[in-house]
């Protein structure tokens, strides 16, 4: 699924469409998500003048109307040379100038949508803060965790704490600093949320610095594969060495999601430290 560095690296790979004016619009099949609007055709003339993340959307605002943007489980966005030859799961044909950008989905759980000019909608409104904005700081997480009674790794995934922690980001920040996935959000001391704090912004900027990766076929608009998912530590590695202490690394289900954990470094504390 892509995560928030691929939507980051997606975002950066479309900067070249700005400025460029729609010259047609092309849906080969609406259904996605929600259905894609049947009125598309609006943006024909129009210049796309900001391109914008939010959580895991992108806000593309063009000179009269905004759309918000989600890739879903499997979508990714792509700039192509007009000529070129479309592919199966390629939904949506957006020509500018001189490129083609097409939204490409095989399971089709992402969305294409109208935005408001206030760039307000249902789906972001409600959302925590930007994990690289300096609004997510450990006075913030820390108010926030204290009233939490979940184990520490959901909390971290939830949406309203935080927005774009997905379960690669939390396994790994929770490793790096020694705490259970599974220990009581609320007993969390304050040292422990300021490294985990600087922990997720560390490992989010290197996984945008590295491209992103999340899936082993994702690639970015430019068709260049991620090689953050080389550098992990704990995800996916249930069963291996730590690299700390050589003891096997376990697996649970929190939250139905895989949690991988070292039983030795990252030892569940129940009480508050
Ligand atoms: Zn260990």
């Amino acid at each position: 699924m892509p995560e928030l560095p691929e939507v980051e690296t997606t975002k950066t790979s479309l900067l070249p469409l700005l400025q460029q004016r729609v010259q047609a619009v092309n849906v080969l099949n609406a259904s996605l998500r929600w259905p894609i609007p049947n009125d598309l055709e609006k943006l024909v003339g129009q210049r796309l003048t900001q391109l914008k993340r939010r959580s895991k959307y992108i806000l593309a605002e063009f000179e009269q109307d905004h759309m918000l943007w989600h890739l879903g489980m499997s979508g990714s966005f792509r700039l192509c040379e007009p000529n070129e030859a479309l592919r199966k799961h390629d939904h949506l044909v957006i020509d500018f100038e001189d490129l083609q950008l097409r939204y490409h989905d095989p399971r089709r759980f992402g969305c294409i949508l109208w935005l408001d000019q206030q760039n307000q909608s249902k789906l972001i409104d409600t959302l925590g803060p930007e994990p690289l904005s300096e609004d997510f700081n450990a006075a913030y997480l820390h108010e926030k965790l204290s009233k939490k009674n979940v184990g520490i790794k959901i909390a971290l995934m939830d949406n309203h704490v935080v927005v774009g922690v997905g379960n690669i980001y939390a396994t790994e920040s929770l490793f790096n600093i020694g705490v259970h996935p599974a220990q009581p959000a609320s007993t969390l001391s304050k040292a422990q949320v300021e490294k985990l704090v600087i922990e997720v912004k560390r490992i989010l900027k290197q996984a945008i610095d590295l491209g992103g990766s999340t899936l082993r076929d994702y690639s970015n608009a430019m068709g260049e594969n991620g090689y953050f998912q080389q550098t992990l530590l704990a995800y996916g590695r249930a069963g291996e060495m730590c690299v700390n202490c050589e003891t096997t690394l376990e697996n649970m289900k929190l939250g139905q999601r895989a949690s991988v954990f070292c039983p030795q470094c990252q030892p569940l504390k129940l009480k508050k430290a």
